[in-house]
């Protein structure tokens, strides 16, 4: 199916938005054989799913709340992902440091632990396990002050390293079971008065193309923008989210830095406070604060980073962290329920499917509220079953068996990757290093990539030295995973978020091959180059724009 067919076919579900949870959705409902639309104002990821702190965990914190049963989900979730997609998801090892002065003492955080272990009985990662002995935590190299400190706890969690790519795997997945995903198409109108039809107006963004959309089910997986889309069906509509900012930044390790990820009890709030290891950086977040502006551009405040920076300093021994040390910032809103008057710590993170009928009688709409990117699965199963039962079809959810592209076909991602990197390289006359960063982005998918390099060898050129990248990436994102745009490209497939520089670097040479591919005019390509440039200024703030474009001009 394509954008023409858009018209001409009732579509059992259209569901608005293509973050994690959106595709998740459309993915359980296509292999279930239903006939899918997924509509996207930007990108696939393009909002909150591109904006989290990447953690596939059961939300140990959510224990004090007393959420078990999302505990439960998140972790049972945690463990098919590294089944369904170990390319993207890896384990992560994080040390809490437990101090005298610890809101949460060694009891308090001791039973934490045993109660996670517990709720995640059937995993495949180790148990927790504590360390008082001081010359053994001295080993950990934790990097941050051991005054005070009585002793570490060590458990697992998992990773998703580039949550974009997870988004437009399962994106791709829907897509090959059958569903219709379109990005780039905004929902400007919706209408239920039809009984059993509702009828959408989508606006392709690039072509100002409309479409009329007819669907048995309009699913409104809009994320933070939830209100937004019920209020063009009834601009009445009481108000269903209370989304809270969270932002990140990004330093370069250090000598001396944390060799471990750690979870650490924030001094000034006693807020969750994380400094992760990723590629060649820390992550470092986060905030949680109610967020009423514009939700299309959400950055970094000079506050938030401030209390990241306070937090930094007071924790780190090694290296006092100015502002000139972050390499760049990013911000996102959580999707999360307005419960007005509660702090935001304690509003519910667990997903509400809010089916309109039973509460305003609206007969073909769904929303959704909340969701984590770890619950994705699970939350779209249960949608799923919910509109199976209303559209009267008798059909099991087949996620849980069905691995991501990257993984089909793979039992061991790990020999898999040593043997293919050696295959491949020899096979395409490419360094093993090169082979390898590629199976590590797509894992089975690579074979792809590369197979596209022979319609024209020099596509297997690198653009990027790091993160190790060739052309054929650029024509591999257009032609099979929806990327329209240079952001798309850059950011959400070829994972440009690993350097520094962010694609600016490697933006000339993207665009010369993204703009042959997709027939761009030299015109236009200078524009989207411009338009990506203004782009990653105003979202990252990184702090080598200036030299980027100085380099790149000299
Ligand atoms: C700071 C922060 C840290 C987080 N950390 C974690 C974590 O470590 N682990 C975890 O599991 N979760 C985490 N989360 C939560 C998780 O990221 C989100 O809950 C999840 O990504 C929400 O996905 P979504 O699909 O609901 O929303 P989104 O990703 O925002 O997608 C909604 C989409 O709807 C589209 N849309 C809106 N209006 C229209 C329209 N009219 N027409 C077409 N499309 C439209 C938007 O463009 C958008 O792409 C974090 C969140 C934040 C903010």
């Amino acid at each position: 199916m394509t954008e023409e067919d858009l018209s001409g076919t009732l579509f059992d579900a259209a569901i608005i938005g293509g973050g994690i949870n959106g595709v998740g959705i459309a993915q359980d409902l296509a292999l279930r054989g239903l006939k899918v639309v997924l509509l996207e104002k930007d990108d696939f990821a393009g909002h909150t799913t591109g904006a989290s702190t990447k953690l596939i965990h059961g939300g140990l914190r959510y224990l004090e709340y007393l959420e078990f049963g999302l505990v439960r989900e998140s972790l049972r979730e945690r463990e098919i992902l590294l089944k369904n997609a170990p390319h993207l998801v890896v384990p992560l090892q994080l040390d809490i440091p437990v101090y005298k002065t610890s809101k949460r003492n060694f009891l308090t955080v001791k039973a934490g632990m045993v109660l996670y272990d517990l709720l995640s009985w059937d995993k495949s990662l180790p148990n927790h396990h504590f360390i008082r002995n001081a010359r053994k935590i001295a080993r950990r190299e934790l990097g941050i002050t051991t005054r005070g400190l009585k002793a570490v706890t060590s458990y697992y969690d998992c990773q998703a390293l580039l949550p974009e790519r997870l988004c437009v795997e399962v994106a791709r997945s829907a897509a090959t079971a059958g569903a219709l995903m379109l990005n780039g198409h905004k929902v400007t109108a919706c209408n239920h008065d039809e009984p059993g039809v509702a009828r959408l107006t989508v606006k392709n963004r690039q072509t100002g193309i409309t479409h009329p959309v007819k669907a048995r089910i309009v699913v409104n997986a809009g994320g933070i923008f939830v209100d937004k889309i019920l209020r063009m069906i009834d601009e009445k509509s009481p108000r269903k989210m209370g989304g809270t900012k969270g932002s990140h930044i990004l330093l370069h390790k250090f000598d001396g830095g944390p060799k471990q990820a750690l979870y650490i009890e924030a001094y000034q709030d006693g807020r969750p406070f994380f400094i992760i290891p990723w590629y060649d950086f820390y992550l470092v977040g986060t905030t949680d604060i109610y967020y009423d502006g514009d939700l299309d551009l959400v950055r970094a405040s000079e506050e938030e980073i401030g209390y990241l920076l306070r937090e930094l300093n007071h924790w780190l021994t090694k290296k006092s962290i100015g502002r000139d040390d972050i390499v760049y910032s990013y911000a996102g809103v959580r999707p999360l329920p307005w419960e007005p008057g509660k702090k935001e710590s304690r509003v519910t993170r667990k997903h509400i499917i809010y089916d309109h009928q039973a509460h305003d009688g609206t007969e073909n709409l769904i929303s959704i509220i909340g969701g984590k990117l770890t619950t994705y699965r699970s939350l779209a199963g249960e949608c799923g079953d919910l509109i199976c039962q209303k559209l009267g079809y008798e059909r099991e959810s087949k996620t849980k068996d069905t691995p991501l592209p990257g993984a089909a076909g793979v039992t061991d991602m790990k020999s898999y990757r040593e043997e293919q990197a050696v295959l491949l390289a020899k096979r395409y006359g490419l360094r093993v290093k090169i082979t390898a960063a590629l199976l590590d982005l797509y894992g089975a998918g690579a074979a792809d990539v590369l197979a596209l390099t022979g319609e024209r060898p020099q596509w297997k050129r690198l653009i990027c030295d790091a993160p190790l990248t060739i052309g054929a990436q650029v024509v591999f994102a257009i032609r099979f995973e929806f990327a329209r745009d240079l952001s798309d490209i850059l950011i959400r497939r070829l994972g440009m978020t690993r350097s520094a520089c962010l694609g600016l670097d490697c933006l000339r040479e993207t665009a010369a091959i993204a703009g042959e591919i997709l027939n761009w005019s030299g015109r236009e390509r200078e524009e989207r180059i411009a338009a990506y440039e203004t782009y990653v200024q105003t979202r990252f703030k990184p702090a080598l724009f200036e030299r980027c474009l100085a380099g790149r001009e000299g």
